[in-house]
């Protein structure tokens, strides 16, 4: 089933990104959490494209498991990442044969080290223009990213959304947003989408911070701006690893409620393969 006929049934969302497991244990390991997942329904899962193609298989294999062995519909992400065109036709004629009906097109980052993405010969330069070469070609419902706070590479929201313009002028479907704490971003983000003519859903990508290392570590990547509260929070309970699990547990669950009571069209968890944060979160929504 397409994405887009679920959204004709259900006015919310909810759903589960993973990605694909490493080795036997992390297997073990998911198998295990995906059973409890599943227990919540989700509208959708996806499953995530490895750095540079790293994961293709193991992306393509996982997604194949979840719709057809396990039943859940499944969204293959892919990226631009040394794509040539020639390639996606192959790739995505692969996915098309097994029944996937979903995809969530990106560009995908520079290689480490790298400042500027640079397209394969006969590439994409941006997602929109893979959207585009996919939408004349295959009759794929189509997802795009979207940046509550920005790409980091944009110069300004107002440019960056322009450039989200194009991916749904191109054929997205759908937008999922990169993750985020502060939830006034979503709500202004969405007016300044819909001033820009984007009218399709827009899901939050939500993710519970439950340890000190993942403040650490979001404050590298300025990914996104964490809540000063949160993070003292955190931190002054860094050796008490039960109590940051509730802290972090406990905001996701209010974040989560604001943004379903005034009006996000569901919730897209970033799960990173674990459960029990999004079981917990889930069930109390
Ligand atoms: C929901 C979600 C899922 C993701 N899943 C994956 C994954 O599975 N694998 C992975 O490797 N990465 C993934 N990413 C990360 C993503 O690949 C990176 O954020 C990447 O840097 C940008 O991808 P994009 O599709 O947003 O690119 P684009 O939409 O191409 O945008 C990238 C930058 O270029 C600018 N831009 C876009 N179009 C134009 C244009 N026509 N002219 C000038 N500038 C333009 C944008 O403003 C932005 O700054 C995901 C991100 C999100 C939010």
């Amino acid at each position: 089933m397409k994405i887009t006929d679920i959204f004709l049934s259900q006015e919310k969302t909810f759903s589960f990104e993973f990605f694909p497991p490493k080795d036997e244990i992390s297997a073990v390991d998911f198998g295990i959490n995906i059973g409890r997942l599943m227990k919540l329904s989700p509208s959708f899962v996806t499953v995530t494209y490895g750095a540079g193609g790293s994961t293709q298989e193991r992306t393509f294999t996982l997604v194949d498991y979840l719709q057809n062995k396990i039943g859940l519909t499944t969204v293959a992400h892919y990226t631009c990442v040394n794509t040539t065109k020639e390639k996606v036709k192959n790739d995505l004629q692969y996915i098309a044969n097994r029944g996937i009906k979903n995809l969530m097109l990106l560009r995908g980052d520079p290689p480490k080290g790298e400042q500027k993405f640079m397209p394969a010969e006969d590439g994409f330069m941006h997602a929109s223009d893979l959207i585009a070469f996919v939408d004349e070609h295959f009759d794929f419902c189509k997802a795009a990213a979207a940046y509550v706070e920005k790409h980091p590479e944009a110069i300004s929201l107002e440019e960056d959304l322009i450039n989200v313009k194009t991916k749904v002028n191109a054929g997205a479907d759908y937008l999922i947003t990169q993750l985020f704490f502060v939830n006034e971003y979503y709500f202004d983000y969405i007016k300044l989408a819909k001033a820009e003519g984007i009218n399709c859903r827009i899901i939050p990508g939500i993710i519970p911070i439950t340890t000190f290392h993942q403040i650490e570590r979001f404050s590298k990547m300025s990914a996104a701006k964490i809540p000063a509260r949160l993070a003292a929070d955190i931190e002054a309970n860094k050796e008490n690893s039960e109590k940051c699990y509730d802290i972090g547990v406990e905001y996701t669950i209010n974040q989560c409620r604001e943004l379903l009571d005034r009006g996000a069209p569901g919730i897209h968890f970033y799960t990173l393969n674990k459960s029990r944060a999004a079981v917990e979160i889930f069930e109390s929504l």
